[in-house]
């Protein structure tokens, strides 16, 4: 049976075993499978035209095989090098990626959908809709093209830009096992994160892929009640459920979990929702990464001031959990995740294009 990457014949979106069937039954040999998987993923070049040493009918065969990420804008922060990256696929359709500079190195947040179709009240990614899903390639795509631009190392990958990464199951599977190939760009597991809104089966499929990789789950409130207002997902998912689902990821990897909680100034962020977090995030060992909630203006949600945070943080703490707040990265270049393809796709519009 061909998979999806071979009907499509997206070759940045197979891994080398089918590369090479897929090669091989053009009648190419075995080793040219080798040669091109290697310009892909380890030179991570961007067209065909790059692969010095095969020859020109193979470099036309694989031309209009190979997708691009073309990048449309790109801002840098002035404060701290962050850097927000604007991308257009083949299609022209738009998606957006982070570059970060942190003290353990350099990270890049990844796209894994075209818009979101999971509808978090304060999520700007999710304001247009989904409009599809993006291949392994094109989520690789931008980690490559933010590489070769800024001629940075990265050493780690969070997968929490505009989409759902397990509304995207398979493509995002195949997209780790490409990132993580030895044989590939060969990034650590244990240096890549994916981060959910907490569709449960998936966790549980996730689990059963037994990589080495850390998975956040947006957690956000800490009743059903209240989640269910800021989540749609929650109609569907009990953050019981959520909590079994973390266990047995947790039992299958041993990798420690993280919550993120987006704090919304008179949401979510009372004494009750500390005492209950600390008991949620107790019981499964997590730990728990406080976002000051990004305000989306369509949203109308506010942070509560830093002082109030940081008292959020110390409840927690004197229960025993661990606790960071997430560092506020390129204040000066733009908002939440997602505004800026937003603004970019309604200055369009308004342009009548
Ligand atoms: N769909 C995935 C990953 C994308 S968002 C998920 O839900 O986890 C990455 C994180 O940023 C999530 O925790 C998300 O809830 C949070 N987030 C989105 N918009 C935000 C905003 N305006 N302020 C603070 N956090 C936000």
């Amino acid at each position: 049976m061909k998979t999806e990457a071979q009907r499509e014949q997206d070759l940045g979106s197979m891994r080398l075993t089918e590369l090479t069937d897929f090669l091989v039954k053009e009648g190419y040999p075995k080793f040219r499978a080798s040669q091109v998987y290697h310009w892909l993923h380890v030179q991570q070049v961007s067209s065909a035209e790059e692969m010095t040493n095969l020859p020109k009918d193979l470099k036309a065969f694989l031309a209009p095989r190979i997708k691009s990420v073309r990048m449309v804008n790109r801002q840098i922060s002035r404060i701290d090098g962050t850097q927000k990256f604007l991308f257009a696929m083949d299609d022209d359709c738009l998606i957006e990626s982070v570059f970060m500079k942190y003290k353990f190195g350099n990270s890049v947040c990844v796209s894994s959908q075209v818009g979101c179709r999971m509808g978090c009240r304060f999520c700007a990614s999710t304001l247009d809709g989904l409009e599809r899903n993006l291949t392994p390639s094109e989520i690789l795509g931008q980690i490559y093209a933010i590489h070769r631009i800024t001629g940075e190392k990265i050493s780690h990958v969070v997968v929490m830009g505009t989409g759902e990464p397990m509304d995207n199951y398979d493509n995002v599977v195949t997209f780790l096992h490409l990132l993580t190939d030895e044989n590939g760009m060969n990034l650590s597991q244990r240096n890549v994160t994916v981060s959910t809104c907490g569709i449960v089966p998936r966790i549980y499929d996730l689990a059963k892929e037994k990589f080495q990789i850390n998975l956040a789950i947006s957690l956000h409130a800490v009743t059903d009640e209240k989640r269910r207002s800021i989540m749609p997902i929650a109609n569907t998912y009990s953050i019981e459920e959520i909590l079994k689902a973390c266990e047995t990821y947790f039992a299958a990897t041993h990798r420690q979990l993280t919550f993120e909680y987006s704090l919304i100034a008179g949401v979510n962020d009372g004494a009750e929702d500390a005492d209950r977090l600390a008991r949620i995030a107790g019981r499964v060992n997590a730990l728990v990464n406080l976002i000051p909630v990004n305000p989306v203006t369509e949203r109308g949600y506010e942070a509560p001031n830093r002082t109030f945070v940081e008292r959020f943080k110390q409840k927690l703490e004197k229960e025993g959990i661990h606790v960071s707040i997430r560092r506020v990265l390129g204040r000066d270049i733009d908002g939440a995740c997602g505004q800026l393809r937003h603004r970019e796709m309604n200055a369009g519009q308004k342009q009548g294009n």
